[in-house]
């Protein structure tokens, strides 16, 4: 059977049929998010430095890595890694295989924080819809660990 291939923008996603997540979709680079690069902004902002940016010698390549003092930090942006407190919006369409790809990112998630800790590293994970309430608190978390 032939593939639709106008259905596929890239061979492994579906073009999304709603807007609201194609526009997440589309926002979404991996690297140097929006929310990430937000945070970034905020330490900076409070003097924080010295950290690498996505350290591949660091299980699970943490968005921030304090190697020295064995601090990883993810930034995570909610639809992707679904995050607890905001509950994302579920694509509407093409619901299974969002789920499946849903799923692993949290299962690979929690392995990640699983793995880091047994080895000796604190974790953090920032929810992106936290910065915009709780940057503050969230700073100073991590000031507390590096300092
Ligand atoms: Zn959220």
């Amino acid at each position: 059977m032939r593939e639709n291939k106008a259905y596929y923008r890239d061979g492994r996603a579906p073009i999304p049929k709603c807007e609201h997540t194609s526009r997440l979709m589309s926002a979404n680079k991996g690297k140097n998010t929006k929310p990430e690069v937000l945070f970034r902004k905020a330490l900076f902002a409070s003097g924080i430095r010295g950290y690498r940016l996505h350290a591949k010698n660091v299980f699970g390549t943490p968005d921030l890595a304090f190697l020295k003092k064995r601090i990883a930090v993810f930034i995570n942006g909610c639809f992707w890694h679904r995050c607890p407190y905001c509950k994302p919006h579920m694509p509407k369409s093409n619901v299974e295989f969002w789920s499946v790809k849903f799923e692993k990112n949290v299962q690979r998630d929690i392995l990640k924080m699983a793995r880091l800790r047994e080895t000796g590293w604190h974790t953090v994970v920032v929810w992106e819809c936290q910065m915009k309430t709780e940057m503050g608190a969230i700073v100073n978390q991590v000031a507390n660990l590096v300092n």
